[in-house]
């Protein structure tokens, strides 16, 4: 007597990938929306144009001088 077949991994609507609550749209896959889409769009930017403390080896060129002592903070 099972009318509604359930199934977990069966054509189930994937969840957000930014919020994970509401169900991704066509429109904005994989987001729920524009503002997900945006806001992960963004996040994802600034973690690129962020460099963290990581190696560069590619990086031949002197930017950063000494090592600048932290200012009162
Ligand atoms: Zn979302």
């Amino acid at each position: 007597m099972s009318n509604k077949a359930d199934s977990p991994k069966a054509s189930a609507p994937r969840p957000c990938v930014y919020c994970r609550k509401q169900p991704a749209v066509a429109a904005f896959k994989p987001f729920c929306s524009e503002g997900c889409r945006s806001r992960d769009l963004n996040a994802w930017l600034s973690d690129v144009y962020v460099i963290p403390g990581n190696a560069n080896e590619d990086e031949l060129s002197d930017m950063s001088a000494l090592d600048k002592p932290h200012e009162a903070g």
